[in-house]
This record gives C-alpha cells, sequence and structure tokens, in this order.
C-alpha cells in the first residue's frame, strides 16, 4: 500500500509543491511564484490544505529548499534560511512555518542534496551508496550522499563555490559570484556564461568556444570532487546543462585532467555512466522533496 505524502521545492524563483506517493510518484502539482516568505508559505500550506481534501491526509512532509540552510538539528534556528542575499528571505523559520501548520513529520535539505536522495531512490544513482548530484543553471549547487547519508557536516555542502584555476589572460571576465568573484559559480552558471558572452547560454551555436571553456570550469569542479568525495556516479542537472552536446565535452576534460591518476572500475569502463543527467529529468527536485518526505515518514536512512 502507497503512503500519500507531501512535497515541498522551494527555489529562488518558484516554490513547487506536490503531493505524491513512497513509490516516487506524483498526484498533483502546482508552481507558486516566490515573493515574500510570508505570502509563500501561505499559498504553499493553502495548496496542501485543499489538495489533501480530495486526495487524503499526507503522512509527512519533505522540503528541499534553496539555502543556505541551517541543517543542525541541535541549532535554535534549525531549518531556518540563513545568510541568503535573497531579499526578505534571510533568517527564515522555512521549516517552523510549515511544520506547525501541517502537525506531521517534517525533513528539510538542500534543494540538491533532496535531488541526489532521489535520484538514489528512483533515478540514476540506484543501487549506489555515493553519489553527488549537482546543478548548473542560475547558480551552481552541489549535494550528495555519503555512504548512503546525505552529506552534511560543519554546514552542507557549497560545491558551486569551489575556487578553480583561473587563466586571465584566457579568459578575462572576473566572475560573478558576489562573495568570491570567480569561483565556480562565478564562472560557470549561466548569469556567468550570459555576461561573458552577452548573450543567453541556450542561444550560443554549439561551436562557439562558450561551451569549450564551460565545460573546462566544469571538469576543473568535478575533478576537485572526485578526488575529495570519490563518488561513485556524479549526476549534471539545471538548465546550463540542457545543452547535450555539453556533457560528453565535461567528460573528456575530466578524463584529460584525472590523467589516468584515479583507477576505478566505474572511470576505466568510460566516463559515459559515469558523469550522467539526472535520470529523473526536471523532476529531480520536486522528488527530492518527496524522497526527503520518505525520509521523514520512515525516519533516517
Ligand atoms: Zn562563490
Amino acid at each position: 500500500m502507497t503512503k500519500l505524502l507531501a512535497a515541498l521545492e522551494a527555489g529562488g524563483t518558484k516554490f513547487l509543491c506536490a503531493l505524491g506517493t513512497d513509490d516516487g510518484e506524483l498526484r498533483v502539482q502546482a508552481r507558486i511564484p516566490t515573493t515574500s516568505p510570508a505570502e509563500t508559505t501561505e499559498k504553499a500550506l493553502r495548496f496542501f490544505q485543499e489538495q489533501q481534501a480530495t486526495f487524503g491526509e499526507a503522512a509527512a512532509l519533505g522540503i528541499a529548499a534553496f539555502g543556505p540552510l541551517d541543517l543542525n538539528p541541535r541549532s535554535p534556528f534549525y531549518g531556518h534560511i540563513t545568510s541568503t542575499p535573497k531579499p526578505g528571505w534571510a533568517d527564515t523559520d522555512l521549516l517552523g512555518s510549515m511544520a506547525r501548520a501541517m502537525n506531521v513529520p517534517v525533513a528539510i535539505d538542500t534543494d540538491v542534496n533532496a535531488a541526489a536522495l532521489a535520484e538514489w531512490r528512483w533515478g540514476s544513482a540506484k543501487g549506489l551508496d555515493s553519489v553527488v548530484y549537482m546543478t548548473i543553471g542560475t547558480g551552481i549547487g552541489g549535494g550528495g550522499l555519503l555512504n548512503g547519508r546525505p552529506v552534511h557536516g560543519l554546514v552542507h555542502p557549497e560545491m558551486g563555490h569551489i575556487l578553480v584555476p583561473h587563466d586571465r589572460a584566457m579568459d578575462p571576465f572576473p566572475g560573478c559570484c558576489p562573495f568570491h568573484g570567480n569561483c565556480l559559480e562565478g564562472l560557470a552558471s549561466g548569469p556567468a556564461m550570459e555576461t561573458r558572452w552577452h548573450e543567453r547560454p541556450e542561444l550560443l551555436s554549439q561551436d562557439h568556444p562558450a561551451w569549450r571553456l564551460e565545460a573546462h570550469y566544469l571538469a576543473l569542479g568535478l575533478t576537485t570532487i572526485i578526488c575529495t568525495l570519490s563518488p561513485q556516479r556524479i549526476i549534471l542537472g539545471g538548465g546550463v546543462m540542457k545543452q547535450n552536446h555539453l556533457l560528453p565535452m565535461i567528460r573528456a576534460d575530466v578524463v584529460s585532467l584525472l590523467n589516468g591518476y584515479v583507477q576505478a572500475e566505474a572511470i576505466l569502463r568510460g566516463f559515459d555512466d559515469y558523469i550522467v543527467h539526472p535520470g529523473l529529468g526536471d523532476q529531480a527536485g520536486i522528488k527530492g522533496a518527496l524522497a526527503l518526505a520518505c525520509s521523514a515518514e520512515q525516519g533516517p536512512r
């Protein structure tokens, strides 16, 4: 018997709300523009109240959110969005505002940790213990599972802000991260591409030099991740990765950068099933929230 669960993917531009089941199927969903915290969470709660009247009571809620987030369960600010530059959202008690009204077990994590969890449950990472999920879009974020558990530590991974070698003679663009300038996100996010080349990434032709540079920066970031976290698979999602010619270029650059040093069957077999697109496609995010609801309902894995 499947269980009904509530899922909330809280993004900087939209909140996706859904009811789904513990086998990964979505029943109903809605998209709410992200405005003020009070207005946005109120609309999300109204969706859940109305849809539960039709579909039945959800057993748990999962929240996959933009961050940074406080994910320390012993912190008084657990489940708060902390230092975001997004106006009005710093120090928002996202978990508390939803949990008080829903009155069910709630789990919260970063959108990318949640997407990795969903890919592990239902997508490209089934059967693996250690996987990294990165999104390359309006920002760059990375999360994952290590030894079967979402990666948390001091806070949570911030893989988008890895510092990568930047040859300013080859690429004079200074980067656009408000905190670091030329970190990975500052050099390789969608807005970085658009600012550097004065064109939206999806409008750049496949043979534009932008793509070789983009593949190179992403490969530098992934090589650092492979050498530090040793994931069994890397999943690359987000709007920029919809340009399908990019993934083979990234794979080739990672092979070249590793230069035969990391000896593992998954890598020696070739990179076609090592660095991959999300098995869940555009639903990795909302199904990430659903996967968190599964964890909340079943207890942590
Ligand atoms: Zn940065």
